[in-house]
């Protein structure tokens, strides 16, 4: 270990110990970029951590509905140099009384470097992933359920998947399947494999199910087709894991019409976000994206131009 991240190590266990924050000692000291990989957050009983899975760079020529131009500009008003967006990937560990929910998995092996850092995170937070009691997919994209996909079978495995008819239905269609654009044909047969991994352990629950313990799914089709939010109420307090609301979170709270290449129906996606930013705007519902800016919790704001995002203060005590 060098001098300089055995000092930070000393110094995040010194601050972890004076605060009661879990940090995580391993990648402190590998001097992996960033050493927030793992935030825990109150809701009311609940105890809801976010773990990064690390960042995909998003270019204006995945979005539809604006101009480079604009692109840049909404970037350069966020202070994002560059071409491209940093968009995390984050997945959300829920603890209520003996259980602990896993809202989506990360890319696993999937899409490649910069990416895939769940599983490290996790242990570095103390996590085995053996004591997930269930794990609920917002939808059965490669960048939410790859971390199911490891080369050496499913981590998860001892919890059982939930998710919505819709989305399950949408993925088992090879009419769907062989329709899709060649580029995303695989994600038929990830999602297919997802599924499989979980054996007879898969519970397809309705659209805007109640799952009990106070989750909820919520839906938010278009993305894709059973794409679904999940809320959790705790003692008064809530919080609604959007999902894939948001991709490009400079570009697409001020402009909630802009859509992602990846959105199975993009009129539809663009309605679902608009509608929902609404509501959580108007009731003051706390949200965490899969896309926002690790730890991605925050409140959305209406602003001038369309929405902001708010990040939520650091959850001190
Ligand atoms: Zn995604």
């Amino acid at each position: 270990m060098n001098r300089r991240a055995f000092l930070s190590s000393s110094l995040l266990a010194t601050l972890g110990a004076a605060s009661g924050l879990r940090v995580a000692p391993a990648l402190a000291q590998s001097g992996t970029p960033g050493l927030a990989v793992a935030q825990s957050f109150p809701v009311g009983a609940a105890t809801v951590t976010a773990f990064s899975d690390g960042f995909l760079p998003i270019t204006a020529d995945a979005l539809a509905g604006i101009t480079p131009e604009d692109f840049k500009a909404l970037l350069q008003a966020a202070y994002i140099d560059g071409a491209s967006n940093p968009t995390g990937v984050n997945a959300y560990m829920i603890e209520l009384g003996d259980q602990r929910v896993m809202i989506d998995t990360g890319t696993g092996s999937l899409m490649g470097p910069g990416l895939g850092q769940l599983g490290a995170n996790m242990a570095a937070f103390g996590v085995d992933p053996a004591s997930i009691t269930r794990v609920i997919a917002t939808h059965l994209h490669p960048d939410h359920i790859g971390g199911v996909l490891m080369p050496d079978g499913n981590p998860f495995a001892q919890a059982g998947l939930v998710v919505s008819q819709p989305e399950i239905d949408f993925w088992q269609s090879d009419d769907m399947m062989n329709g899709a654009p060649e580029q995303f044909r695989p994600f038929f047969q990830q999602a297919r494999d997802a599924v499989t991994a979980f054996g007879e352990r898969v519970e397809v629950v309705a659209e805007g199910a109640d799952l009990g313990q106070g989750l909820s799914l919520v839906p938010l089709p278009g993305h894709t087709m059973g794409h679904s939010g999940v809320r959790l109420e705790s003692e008064g307090q809530s919080l609604l894991i959007w999902g894939d609301i948001v991709h490009v979170a400079p570009v697409q709270f001020a402009r909630p019409d802009v859509t992602i290449m990846f959105d199975a129906v993009p009129e539809m996606a663009a309605e679902s976000r608009a509608r929902i930013m609404a509501e959580v705007a108007e009731d003051r519902t706390m949200v965490a994206g899969m896309h926002l800016s690790f730890p991605g919790y925050g409140h959305v704001e209406a602003a001038t131009e369309g929405y902001r995002f708010v990040p939520a203060a650091y959850p001190y005590g």
